[in-house]
């Protein structure tokens, strides 16, 4: 049988490691891609995979497109991970973050729903919506506290699939991803910011780091990891939520630390505190549980945080030499 699967958000991060992942399985990956984003193919580059995705033009705030695409895509999964994504932002753009990371989902459930309803369907759930956290290690039970208006956005979709599946019986499933990286992240966020500051450092084509928050914790996994969970949540007997992470919480500045050391420096002599990078409301500190998908999809993290920043230093460190001829 030819297994098709349809994702959104193709040229992002987890877009690229999940079709790698889904191609490797034998599966055609469809790819719903806005136009714009036609030069955003570097991350599917990367990966070698540009060349084996089928891309259909489509947006996430037009239902429409997401139904031509879905017709023409017949899948048997669909992996919602279209966003806008950085919680910073969310606060410039709350209204399309609201419609992008909000009502997208509603579009992609309601798209599966005219169409076939037969679809199983993920969707990218966040632990920012634990934000102020209510509990010291969070898990699928942890009640939610969004401190942003992108977690704010996530909690309507996170319920809004949960309502689709006990509504209209539909396999929606809802992953609580922690945050997790990668050579390919982009670069707005604080580890990829991290390694590749530790890179030019090092090249001598930057001289100093701006930070914001350096005592916020977060659990940090490699996001190759967390794809496969995302496909093994569609997998199940019965559609059910679960918290993804490593079950380790470690603060912005050690993760600074792990970045310099590798390339031996020290954070110590070149960040630099700035204001400007703090957040109207912080999220402190994430530390996720990831018990449930351990003991129900066998799922566990293969990459500890010192190899992730290692592998992201040093993709840095060759990307760097490229760009300044210095290889
Ligand atoms: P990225 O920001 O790397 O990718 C987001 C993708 O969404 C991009 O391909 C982007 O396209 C696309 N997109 C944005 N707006 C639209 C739109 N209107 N229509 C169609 N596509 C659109 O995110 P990640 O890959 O890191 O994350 C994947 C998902 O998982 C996201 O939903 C994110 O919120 C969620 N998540 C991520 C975590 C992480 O740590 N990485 C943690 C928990 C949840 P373009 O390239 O044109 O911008
Ligand atoms: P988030 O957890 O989705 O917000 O992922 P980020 O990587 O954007 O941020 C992780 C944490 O790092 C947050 O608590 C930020 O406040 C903190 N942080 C400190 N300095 C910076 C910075 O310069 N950029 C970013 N993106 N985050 C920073």
């Amino acid at each position: 049988m030819n297994k098709s699967a349809i994702i959104t958000g193709i040229t992002g991060q987890d877009g690229a490691y999940l079709a790698k992942f889904l191609l490797e399985k034998g599966y055609t990956v469809y790819g719903l891609m806005p136009r714009r984003s036609s030069s955003m193919l570097w991350r599917l580059q990367y990966l070698g995979i540009d060349k084996d995705i089928q891309f259909i033009n489509g947006d996430m705030l037009d239902l429409a497109s997401i139904i031509r695409a879905i017709n023409k895509a017949n899948p048997i999964e669909a992996y919602n991970l279209a966003a806008q994504s950085f919680v910073a932002t969310s606060w410039e753009q709350p209204i399309l973050t609201a419609q992008t990371t909000g009502l997208g989902v509603l579009n992609m459930l309601e798209g599966i729903r005219l169409t076939n309803p037969s679809i199983r369907f993920y969707q990218a759930s966040t632990s920012e919506m634990f934000g102020l956290i209510q509990e010291e290690k969070q898990s699928e039970k942890t009640p939610f506290y969004p401190r942003s208006p992108y977690a704010a956005a996530k909690l309507y979709g996170h319920w809004i699939t949960v309502n689709y599946r006990e509504s209209f019986s539909m396999y929606a499933c809802s992953g609580i991803l922690f945050n997790h990286e990668s050579p390919v992240r982009g670069i707005e966020f604080v580890t990829r910011k991290v390694t590749d500051a530790a890179a030019r450092i090092k090249l001598g084509v930057q001289k100093e780091l701006r930070l914001g928050n350096i005592d916020a914790k977060r659990d940090w996994g490699f996001a190759g990891d967390y794809v496969e969970a995302m496909w093994l949540m569609l997998q199940q007997d019965i559609a059910d939520d679960f918290v993804i992470a490593t079950g380790r919480t470690t603060t912005v500045r050690d993760m600074c630390d792990i970045a310099f050391k590798h390339v031996g420096l020290s954070y110590k002599d070149y960040v630099v505190i700035d204001p400007q990078f703090y957040r109207p409301a912080e999220v402190e500190v994430l530390l996720g549980n990831p018990a449930k998908a351990k003991e129900k999809l066998g799922w566990e993290p293969k990459t500890n945080l010192e190899e992730l920043i290692h592998m992201m230093v040093d993709a840095d460190i060759s990307r760097v030499s490229k760009e300044t001829g210095i290889i």
